[in-house]
């Protein structure tokens, strides 16, 4: 198994984990671009968004809903944050295994760089 964030899900590679239920994991990223910056994965490993399926529409409503929670309790759930998913090259997408992120704790400037 190559993939970094199946390694995370089994533990083989820390992480500060945040949030966990049966679907999915949540664990602080290692290079924060915010103050808050929490990643949330789908245990089942899924290269990105653009190799969903009608099958895990479920599953990323969990990811959003642990999303909400993950922000909530890193104490930005009144001041704001974002959740954003990067697919592929133009977006920057560097980790092939999905992941939303949760970022917050300062303003953020929209449209993103
Ligand atoms: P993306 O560019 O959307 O693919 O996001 C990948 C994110 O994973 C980046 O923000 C990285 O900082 C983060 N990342 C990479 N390796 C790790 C790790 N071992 N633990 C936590 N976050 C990581
Ligand atoms: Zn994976």
């Amino acid at each position: 198994m190559a993939c970094l964030f199946c390694k995370i899900v089994a533990r083989e590679v820390p992480a500060q984990i945040v949030h966990e239920n049966d679907h999915v994991l949540a664990f602080k990223d290692i290079h924060p671009a915010a103050p808050t910056h929490a990643l949330v994965i789908p245990k089942r490993h899924i290269a990105g968004i653009r190799d969903a399926t009608p099958e895990d529409a479920a599953m990323l409503g969990e990811l959003m809903l642990a999303g909400r929670h993950v922000a909530e309790a890193l104490g930005v759930g009144e001041s704001g944050y974002r959740l954003v998913v990067n697919q592929g090259g133009d977006a920057g997408q560097s980790v092939f295994h999905m992941h939303l992120h949760v970022l917050g704790g300062r303003p953020l400037a929209w449209p993103p760089g």
